[in-house]
């Protein structure tokens, strides 16, 4: 689908851009949707940001499209209007109605900076009016400064812009205690308490007007805003705020929320964050989305490849009429014919044979194999010889609740290379009751008549081997068989032979 993307990143500012960069290097597809409103537009140059600076901050935000475009990422102009999650995939919709899904959603929205409630100061907003002494103190340091101080920056930014000049002057209607007071005028700092009622730009000064009618003249007024972060469009999702002004996203180092497919960066979660920390933070939720891609890929194959193995084993078993003897295996049966009745489970029962034993012999038994015809035929022999056993389809111990007091994995070989024989023996051995058994009955050796194996035989192990492979704790697990167990055979030429049984019957401590 032309407008399914691995990852749609909310907003082209510097964290957009940089989250972007991360992806389409990581040959992800990826969708930058920018409303073109990055929060510096109003600066004509950009400062404390390493080997950019003086860069007009729109240059840099071009120069980051032409190097994410480089890697493939698409961009598009508008604005994001919802956001709603659709399970595997968030489907993101445009202001002007066009849709986009994607794995992975990426906010950097960035925040509105709200200004103190003065005429004229959003016309100076970045020129003579100022936000960040480290950004643009250094470029008016010496000269006639100001600090219209705000809840937000309280005193602390007064004292920043004092370390550039002798010349500070500070407004504010909020009382100063005695201390603070102290504070600034041993630092020859000007406190003016009467309401400021205007700020207008003269000759590339700034005249700021009082209540009273009193006029200052500065070169720079710095001042605080609120920020403001409208995240209206994400509704639909539910993402935790943090308590701090604005209500920031709250988001991990990999840019990771409390939603698993939406990730954020930049001032969105950091209203406070300059250039250089909102592309570092969007730089990490670009690897974030793409290290969560990732495990979701390998997820689905393996998925995947256990749906195929499986319906492989049922192609197995639906092209023969029957496929085991329907006999239940004689070195299983020496085994459980010393433990005491219980509930039991076969882990791979196939068409029933061990389980049906059990069950004539008092067990209540419960079989699971991946193929229903086998199940199906498990059903059909334990309803032939009169007995109740339960069969159900599933793969292997995990798909079945409860616990018993013996689990049986009774030969679970098979050719795949990739069969998952120690994770399916560890499944079973979860279910057992404490106080049950867990029975491993496998080969433990190839049949005299084969030893020289294909490629991918299935793995044989013996038994000592096998148990030091499961590594079970050994507190919880107390050995009682790990023995070979040599049955005469007969070879395909009618020789007599013998087979190699591997028994491993551990108990678990109660
Ligand atoms: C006047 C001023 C000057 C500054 N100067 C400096 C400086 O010199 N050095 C420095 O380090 N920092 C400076 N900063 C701070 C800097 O602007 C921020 O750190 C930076 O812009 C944060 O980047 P961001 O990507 O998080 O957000 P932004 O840069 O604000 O980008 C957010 C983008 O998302 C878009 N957007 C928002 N909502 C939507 C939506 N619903 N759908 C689609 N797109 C959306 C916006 O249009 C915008 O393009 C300055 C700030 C100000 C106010």
């Amino acid at each position: 689908m032309e407008n399914d993307w691995d990852a749609v990143i909310i907003g082209g500012g510097v964290a957009g851009l940089s989250a972007a960069q991360m992806l389409g290097r990581s040959r992800r597809r990826t969708l930058v949707i920018d409303g073109g409103m990055p929060r510096n537009r109003f600066a004509s140059h950009m400062h404390g940001v390493l080997g950019h600076d003086g860069t007009p901050p729109t240059g840099l935000l071009a120069t980051g499209r032409d190097e994410c475009r480089a890697y493939g990422v698409e961009f598009a102009a508008g604005a994001v209007a919802a956001l709603v999650d659709e399970g595997d995939r968030l489907r993101v919709t445009r202001d002007d109605g066009s849709v986009d899904t994607a794995r992975a959603v990426v906010i950097a929205t960035g925040i509105r900076d709200e200004l103190p409630d003065v005429p004229g100061l959003r016309e100076q907003w970045g020129r003579t009016v100022l936000h960040c002494p480290y950004c643009h103190g250094w470029e008016v340091a010496g000269r006639r400064l100001a600090v219209l101080a705000t809840p937000a920056a309280g005193l602390h930014q007064v004292e920043l812009v004092r370390q550039l000049s002798d010349d500070v002057t500070v407004f504010t209607t909020a009382p100063v205690d005695e201390s603070a007071a102290a504070r600034l005028t041993a630092r020859d700092i000007r406190i003016v308490t009467a309401r400021v009622l205007a700020a207008h730009g003269r000759d590339g000064a700034l005249a700021i007007t009082t209540e009273g009618g009193e006029e200052f003249v500065v070169d720079a007024l710095f001042t605080g805003g609120e920020p403001s972060i409208d995240l209206g469009f994400a509704a639909g999702v539910e993402l935790v705020r943090a308590d701090d002004p604005g209500a920031p996203l709250v988001a991990d180092l990999r840019g990771a929320t409390s939603h698993p497919r939406v990730f954020a960066a930049g001032n969105v979660t950091a209203p406070y964050g300059n250039v250089p920390l909102s592309m570092g933070s969007g730089s990490m939720a670009g690897a974030g989305v793409n290290a969560m891609l990732v495990a979701e890929d390998f997820a689905r194959a393996v998925e995947d490849r256990t749906a195929a193995r499986n319906a492989a084993w049922e192609e197995r078993y639906a092209t023969e009429e029957r496929f085991w003897s329907g006999r239940v295996n004689a070195t299983m049966a020496a085994v459980a014919a010393g433990l005491e009745p219980g509930t039991a489970l076969d882990v791979g029962s196939g068409e029933g044979g061990d389980a049906v034993w059990l069950a004539e012999r008092g067990w209540r038994a419960t079989g699971v194999d991946v193929s229903a015809t086998a199940v199906r035929r498990a059903a059909a022999l334990a309803e032939s010889r009169g007995v109740d056993a339960d069969f159900r389809v599933g793969d292997g111990a995990a798909s079945v609740p409860g616990e018993f007091d013996l689990v049986l994995a009774s030969f679970l070989h098979s050719w795949e290379a990739d069969f998952p024989r120690l994770r399916l023996l560890r499944d079973a051995a979860d279910r057992v009751a404490p106080g049950g058994r867990l029975l491993i009955v496998s080969h433990a050796a190839a049949p005299p008549w084969a030893r020289e194996l294909p490629e991918h035989a299935p793995v044989m192990r013996t038994p000592d081997e096998e148990l030091a492979l499961l590594a079970l704790d050994e507190s919880e697990w107390q050995p009682e068989i790990v023995e070979i167990r040599r049955r005469e055979a007969t070879a395909p030429d009618g020789a007599a032979a013998h087979l190699d049984d591997g028994v491993l019957l551990l108990r678990r401590i109660g």
